[in-house]
């Protein structure tokens, strides 16, 4: 199983510390097999101890070393943190930040010629949901143009937009069928992600071509994390 956790903007310094922190202690003594990420904030990604038990990703950063860029992070800075895995395709990048398909596949490009350990997010939108499977399957293929996803370092995570934050979770019977769909053609370690809890994480990691989960809301307290690796060991 692959479990990774996305901070979003929650999180100080200080917190984000504990929270590592006692997720590499409980990795350390309970024999956990699951490859763990987690996604602090740019600001918290050098607030902890060096961590030995899991990987400590970026959720963005722009495809560059260092430059003019207002506001953006580079390599530069992360390699200074000693970052190596990088989330793009976020819903929450592309539907609320705008990012379009020609930046995130250049993004991509960038951090793939690096080596960077990349979690490649996809999914559809309600109103393409309710257009049915075949629409479903023709907007999430559309988000791999001009990604190369023969790349070693790559897993996906498949995230419908309407179940991430929502407290509504696509049920097992879409996410067995789109996974199973995107499998067979970019076969990849796949992850689901939208609204994964402490209470329906074992169930979801099961269902077939389902190797993990990228998980956001339900990630955040240090004991509910520990409880969803708890689960799926
Ligand atoms: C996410 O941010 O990738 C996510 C899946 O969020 P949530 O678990 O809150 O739906």
């Amino acid at each position: 199983m692959i479990i990774a956790s996305n901070f979003k903007t929650n999180h100080t310094r200080q917190s984000t510390a504990l929270f590592v922190n006692e997720v590499n202690d409980y990795i350390k003594k309970n024999n956990i097999s699951s490859e763990v990420f987690v996604f602090p904030t740019a600001t918290s990604l050098d607030s902890f101890e060096v961590v030995s038990n899991f990987s400590i990703g970026a959720q963005n950063a722009y495809p560059i070393v260092t430059g003019s860029f207002t506001g953006e992070i580079g390599t530069s800075q992360l390699d200074e943190f000693g970052i190596k895995t990088i989330l793009i395709g976020h819903s929450e990048r592309r539907h609320i930040l705008g990012e379009t398909q020609n930046k995130i596949a250049k993004k991509y490009d960038f951090y793939k010629e690096l080596g960077y350990k990349i979690i490649y997010c996809i999914g559809e939108p309600l109103e393409v949901k309710n257009k049915g499977l075949d629409q479903t399957l023709e907007y999430i293929y559309e988000q791999f143009n001009e990604i190369d996803t023969k790349y070693e370092n790559l897993i996906l995570a498949y995230e419908p937009v309407w179940a991430i934050g929502t407290g509504v979770t696509a049920t097992n019977d879409d996410i067995e069928n789109i996974h199973r769909a995107i499998k067979e053609k970019f076969p990849k370690p796949l992850l689901y992600g939208g609204s994964v809890k402490v209470e329906n994480v074992r169930e979801i990691c099961q269902i077939p071509n389902v190797d993990g989960a990228l998980i956001g809301t339900a990630s955040w307290k240090t004991e509910d994390f520990i409880q969803i690796l708890e689960n799926t060991k």
